[in-house]
């Protein structure tokens, strides 16, 4: 069998859906939603690639 799920990067589930990853100087990592996306964003910040041009008000 060739079974070939992935599981989130963050806390372990299934990931359903390729909508929530993140190119990592560890490659890419998948989430099984947007929650988990964030936070590992916010916890492996200095480790994402993919950083979108996001202006915050300062
Ligand atoms: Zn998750």
């Amino acid at each position: 069998m060739t079974d070939t799920k992935k599981v989130c990067d963050l806390c372990g589930l299934t990931v359903e859906l390729d909508d929530f990853s993140l190119n990592t100087t560890e490659g890419e990592k998948e989430f099984c939603c947007e929650g988990c996306q964030g936070i590992y964003q916010m916890l492996h910040e200095n480790l994402i690639l993919d950083n979108p041009p996001d202006k915050t008000d300062n």
